[in-house]
């Protein structure tokens, strides 16, 4: 069996980012491939954990990949502060991969950054790394990659549960374990009343359900106090996000100064997204141009902006109208890196005081001990592409790995495998549910 076909079988997903199936990117012919392992979330180290731990797994998921794609060199991506993962990584090193080390920056786990500070090529804008000859995987993707070869399907998460917890630690647990399950593998949280970052405080959604939730796709969580900064400027209604920004924005533009797209070269320039909401009955359609290729890090709205607006939701928003208008911005400018932007890079450490975390940031040691549950949620739609067919009934027996969720006939998605031993409980529309 080929590796693109043993991938597909096991299920397994860009484990980083959105969630895009890997098999698609095995098939392709380029030139090169690349481990993302820049990790850049504050307070989020799995990835810096899963390198330090299982150094030799990555290494042989980029290796397979080198080899299905025919790529002539391979590229490392990972932090240079972070030395033992550095030197386990390097022991295991064969002459086709490079490493290619990167500053404590936010977000240097970009693509579009990492493909340009391995490659020195820019994507083309709205474009995907495949353009120029690259693929990237996560360096959680390329250990799923390397089972998989070894035909073991994706049934557990690697995740870091930080912030106001007794002990942030980085393990596996089952796809579909409930947030009130990790938090209590975690020592259980400090506080009464609190609010969970999913995915992290930048690019994650914001939870107060515990029984949310484990997906292929869940870096990690965050759990804050419910009075903390962040949860309540993400807690703000949605229409106070523009009605404020409306009235507030004086058009300083360090939103767009700071900006990594911006910055990177392409059309990215949220103060002028921020007119569109001043003027949604004339031209909020020109401005809403300049979200399109928003890679929605939250810097503007997190970090640059000194009123405390939301210059990144408002690119959320002109996104959505403009694919509702049918309208598609195609970036005429040749793409050409800011002469200010190795200036303008913004330290994680200065971000994580922004964001005043500093009190949580502490590490995540990988905890070994395998973690049991008793019952799971696993959601048929963990990946970008079509959501998975349910093939299991209630009552049905399943064993942990056995197929239960299958990619639809001719689209792009992943199948779902039961991630432990039971029974089913419930077939729902979007979700199975097993119990031991
Ligand atoms: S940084 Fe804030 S105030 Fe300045 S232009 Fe951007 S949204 Fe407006
Ligand atoms: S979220 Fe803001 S800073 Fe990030 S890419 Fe979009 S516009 Fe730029």
């Amino acid at each position: 069996m080929q590796l693109q076909e043993k991938i597909f079988n096991a299920g397994v997903v860009g484990a980083g980012g959105a969630g895009f199936p890997a098999h698609v990117k095995a098939k392709s012919k380029v030139e090169f491939v690349l481990a993302n392992g820049a990790e850049c979330e504050p307070l989020i180290h799995k990835d810096y954990e899963l390198m330090l731990h299982f150094p030799k797994e990555i290494l042989n998921g980029l290796d397979l990949l080198i080899e299905s794609t025919g790529a002539k060199r391979g590229y490392f991506g990972i932090k240079e502060k972070n030395t033992k993962a550095v030197s386990a990584i390097s022991k295991h090193l064969n002459g086709k991969t490079e490493l290619t080390k990167l500053g404590d920056f936010y977000p240097s786990g970009d693509e579009f950054e990492l493909v340009y500070e391995a490659t020195k090529r820019l994507i083309p804008p709205a474009g995907i790394p495949l353009d120029i000859g690259c693929v990237v995987n996560n360096v959680e993707t390329l250990y799923n990659i390397a089972l998989a070869e070894k035909e073991i399907p994706v049934t557990k998460k690697f995740i870091c549960v930080a912030g106001a917890v007794k002990k942030p630690s980085s393990f596996f647990v089952p796809v579909g374990t409930s947030l009130k399950d990790v938090i209590e593998f975690a020592g259980g949280s400090k506080i009464s009343e609190f609010g969970i970052f999913v995915g992290g405080v930048m690019m994650g959604h914001l939870s107060f359900d515990l029984n949310d939730v484990i997906t292929k796709t869940t870096a990690g969580i965050i759990v804050l106090p419910k009075d903390h900064y962040l949860i309540k400027r993400k807690n703000q209604p949605e229409q106070n996000w523009h009605r404020i920004g409306k009235s507030a924005c004086d058009q300083c533009s360090y939103c767009t100064e700071f900006c990594p797209r911006y910055l990177l070269g392409y059309q990215v320039e949220p103060h002028k997204v921020m007119r569109s909401i001043g003027f949604t009955k004339t031209g909020a359609a020109v401005w809403n141009e300049m979200a399109e290729l928003c890679c929605s890090c939250g810097l503007c709205t997190l970090y640059a902006c000194p009123e405390d607006l939301y210059p990144k939701e408002a690119c959320d928003k002109a996104k959505v109208e403009m694919r509702e208008a049918g309208i598609k911005f195609i970036q005429q400018k040749e793409v050409k890196v800011h002469p200010i932007k190795e200036g303008r890079r913004v330290p994680l450490q200065q971000l994580i005081m922004k964001l005043k975390l500093q009190d949580y940031d502490f590490e995540a040691p990988f905890n070994s001990k395998a973690i049991s549950v008793g019952k799971v949620k696993i959601l048929l739609q963990q990946h970008i592409g079509k959501s998975a067919q349910a093939i299991v009934k209630k009552g049905e027996s399943v064993k942990e790995g056995q197929i239960i969720g299958k990619v639809p006939d001719g689209e792009l998605g992943a199948n779902i495998h039961a991630s432990i031993s039971g029974k089913v409980k419930e077939v729902t529309a979007d979700s199975i549910f097993i119990e031991s």
